[in-house]
């Protein structure tokens, strides 16, 4: 099992470039699962980068237990120069204060919890200083534990899942168009060119407290071949289905991001670009005898076995008996 580095965060010129975690695995000995997880941000069409982008190991600094559990955001801060960037660093750095570990029990709660304290956190912010009011950002996360995937959102920032051939939206965008087309008022197609399109209805850090149905949990269980993608509005929006499936399909984690943001580019986004990807490989095949037998389930040595051993005992026995008693005759 190798341990990953923790995030980390460097400017370049005004730019904000994450690469979060050098992208390496995690083996996960008791499934047939092999985790790879890559974080890649990008001004893209804007001169300041105010998204963030973050795939991190929990608990890679314990003694014991880390290292196989993941926390994966992308926040799209809002609100101009400085407070957009400022809103999604503050949210990001309380998701990840909150994960210092993974904790025991329901991962949507610990969850839920977590986006109260980022929304607090940012909405603080923004009231104690004047030049941050009105700050806001999305929020999309995962936590990874094994092979399930809990994962919350808030905002328009997405989650998508790769299985097969087949990609799927998970999250749903708290926009004024994804609620039209929730009502069947608008169709997809019009709700990707609606002028309206870039309206939120849901935010970090705008209001002083965040809704109580916020946010949106979904949980699913990955399989080996799965990808997982968050990303931002910059990186979807110039992109098609194909093209986020075609750059997803049987790519290393780095490799995808990268390309993903870099196709966003090459389309003209006009927004920063974010993608965090996480990668389920299914396991080599382990070495004969570095796995426990079939028989280990029941106790250790196999019980057909035992019999064998004893049935050969007693055999042994019955000779031994009967040649004593021929020879005393
Ligand atoms: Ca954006």
């Amino acid at each position: 099992m190798c341990v990953l580095p923790s995030g980390s965060i460097r400017h370049e010129k005004g730019i904000q470039v994450i690469v979060s975690v050098v992208p390496g695995t995690v083996d996960l000995p008791a499934e047939t699962l092999r985790l790879a997880v890559s974080a890649v941000s990008d001004a893209a069409g804007r001169e300041e980068n105010q998204d963030i982008a973050l795939a991190i190991v929990i608990g890679a600094g314990a003694v014991t237990g880390g290292g196989e559990d993941f926390l994966l955001v992308v926040a799209d801060g809002m609100g101009g120069e400085p407070a957009g960037d400022v809103a999604s660093q503050i949210a990001v750095n309380a998701l990840r204060d909150a994960f210092p570990e993974l904790p025991e029990g329901d991962l949507g709660q610990a969850l839920k919890q977590a986006y109260r304290k980022a929304n607090d956190a940012v909405a603080r912010a923004g009231i104690e200083e004047p030049a941050y009011a009105g700050m806001g950002t999305t929020l999309t996360s995962a936590l990874l534990h094994g092979k399930y995937a809990t994962i919350a959102n808030v905002g328009d920032s997405r989650a998508y899942l790769l299985r097969g051939d087949g990609l799927t939206q998970i999250t749903r965008d708290h926009t004024f168009v994804a609620d039209e087309m929730a009502k069947g008022r608008i169709s997809a197609d019009a709700a990707r060119n609606h002028p309206r399109r870039n309206i939120l209805t849901q935010v970090i850090g705008t209001a002083p407290k965040l809704d109580s149905s916020l946010p949106s949990i979904f949980e699913l269980t990955l399989l080996p071949g799965d990808r997982l993608l968050l990303c931002s509005d910059g990186l979807y929006d110039p992109l098609d289905e194909v093209d986020i499936r075609r750059t997803l399909r049987g790519q290393e984690p780095d490799a995808a991001a990268g390309a993903l943001v870099a196709l966003a580019k090459e389309r003209g986004t006009r927004d920063n670009a974010s993608a965090v990807v996480a990668a389920a490989f299914p396991t080599r095949v382990p070495a004969p005898g570095t796995l426990p037998g079939e028989a280990s389930r029941t106790g250790g040595v196999p019980g057909t076995m035992v019999a064998a051993a004893i049935s050969v005992l007693l055999i042994l026995v019955l000779i031994l008996a009967v040649y004593f008693l021929v020879m005393q005759r």
